[in-house]
């Protein structure tokens, strides 16, 4: 199973990767995670990216495609399957992402897109703040981060529609339910997707899905 997630910083991608992950025994690649890591452990990269979280803007994509490859490539050592959670964040990325995952023969089978509103990511991440102290959940870079996600990220959305591999889900419920309603859908594909090596899908195959697990038109 690989899949690539986008939803808006507070909708629960984190959550919901990882149950996404623990569930099909793939690994899990979140970027912000691996850049925060960076961040603390004061790598040169870390030193580099900080100012750039820390506002709540994007960090150049070279830095997070060449991270990005190099999880990819341990996926594919691992058994080809991946949760993509934080990437892409942009139409540039989208595109790179895909014609890596082409090049290493393990496109995304899934978009899951996590739908929720401005003000309950908003609620959510602040909730957050007062729990984990990340340096970009203050109300003000929340609003950077937002703005940023309506402005280049979710215009993405339709080109996955486009290719035929969206599935959307109403994250504005509890983690829970949202997380129950994903791996049903995910299940339900599961057959469609499990072909042996060399047997390449007919990128058709996935077309209707979106429709079926209820991507809003
Ligand atoms: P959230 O979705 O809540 O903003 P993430 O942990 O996914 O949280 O990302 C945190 C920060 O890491 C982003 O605000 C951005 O600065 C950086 N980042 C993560 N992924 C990318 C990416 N694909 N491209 C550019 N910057 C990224």
């Amino acid at each position: 199973m690989r899949v690539l997630m986008i939803a808006p910083p507070g909708a629960g991608k984190g959550t919901q990767s990882a149950l996404i992950a623990a569930h099909f025994g793939i690994p899990h690649i979140a970027t912000g995670e691996l850049l925060r890591d960076h961040v603390a452990r004061r790598t040169d990269l870390g030193l580099a990216v900080q100012e750039y979280l820390d506002r709540g803007e994007l960090v150049p994509d070279q830095v997070v495609l060449d991270m990005v490859r190099e999880a990819l490539v341990a996926a594919k050592a691992a058994g080809g399957g991946y949760v993509l959670d934080g990437i892409p964040r942009n139409m540039r990325q989208a595109r790179a992402a895909y014609l890596v995952g082409r090049e290493l023969g393990m496109t995304a089978d899934v978009a899951l897109h996590l739908d929720a509103d401005d003000a309950e990511v908003t609620r959510r991440l602040l909730a957050r703040a007062a729990l984990e102290h990340r340096s970009d959940d203050t109300a003000e870079v929340i609003a950077q981060r937002l703005a940023l996600y309506h402005e280049v990220t979710s215009p993405i959305i339709c080109w996955y529609r486009d290719r035929g591999i969206l599935v959307s889900v109403d994250a504005m419920r509890p983690a829970q339910q949202v997380g129950r309603e994903i791996l049903t859908a995910l299940e339900a594909m599961r057959p469609l997707l499990d072909q042996g090596p060399g047997q390449a899908r007919h990128p058709g195959d996935l077309a209707t899905l979106g429709e079926a697990f209820g991507a809003s038109g």
